[in-house]
């Protein structure tokens, strides 16, 4: 088996490398890709860099280019429900991007023909992460992520993604990933520790949490993986 685990940034992917000890780095498209063993299963990990682009780049990559089977992705978020606070984690059911908008044809946002508003992350890996946080004694929300090309700082563009697509977390990358691996049929999950809360001061707030809330979301993750590796 073959598990992909992604990130944005460096600082996302950083925890990880530093667990796996011993891998290989590999140049690919223009990043670069980490190959290693864990626990007698491959892995391979990637920081893809910002946005919806780069990380439809790297998760296509990690699946079509080094066979992973499996795709979890570890990083930071801004909080749109106001039960999140900075450190928290929570767990994508469902994605949209909310910054797609044909609205002017009728369209609802989010929604392309061919497309879906939402994606569905896999049940079975959030009901896995459930397993996990119940033992590690860790809250986990389960909620919906709107993904846009856009560090949402601002009260009045967040409220309007609460209430468009009921996001309870918002950040740059994660409903780009559902859409290629639901796609390519590639389990995936898509975890999220809270860095800000997307209003005025979220770049403060990111900047002065972005390590400890990567450090978090990337400890669960490779909890999941233990889990995984374990239930194999
Ligand atoms: N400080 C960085 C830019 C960070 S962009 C730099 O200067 O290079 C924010 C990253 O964290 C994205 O990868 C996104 O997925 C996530 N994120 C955290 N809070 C967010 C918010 N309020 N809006 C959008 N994305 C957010």
């Amino acid at each position: 088996m073959k598990i992909a685990i992604m990130g944005a940034m460096p600082e996302e992917i950083a925890p990880i490398l530093k667990k796996l000890h011993n891998y290989m780095s590999v140049e690919y498209a223009g990043n670069t890709y980490y190959e290693a063993s864990y626990k007698g299963v491959d892995v391979v990990v990637a920081y893809s860099k910002i946005g919806k682009v780069f990380s439809t780049l790297t998760a296509a990559t990690m699946i079509e280019h080094f066979g992973a089977q499996k795709l979890l992705f570890s990083g930071v978020a801004g909080a749109v429900s106001p039960e999140l606070r900075v450190g928290d984690l929570v767990v994508a059911n469902k994605l949209a991007q909310h910054d797609l908008d044909i609205t002017a044809f009728g369209h609802p946002f989010g929604y392309v023909p061919g497309g879906s508003v939402y994606v569905e992350a896999d049940k079975k890996l959030i009901a896995l992460a459930k397993e996990v946080a119940q033992e590690m004694g860790q809250p986990l929300k389960e909620g919906i992520i709107a993904t846009g090309d856009q560090f949402v700082a601002n009260e009045e563009r967040k409220n309007f993604i609460g209430e468009t697509f009921g996001a309870d977390a918002l950040e740059m990358e994660g409903g780009s990933v559902a859409v290629v691996c639901d796609a390519l049929e590639i389990p995936f999950f898509i975890l999220r520790a809270i860095s800000d809360a997307a209003d005025m001061d979220a770049s403060f707030s990111f900047d002065a949490f972005l390590e400890t809330s990567a450090q978090i979301s990337a400890e669960f993750v490779m909890k999941m993986i233990d889990k995984i590796i374990e239930q194999e």
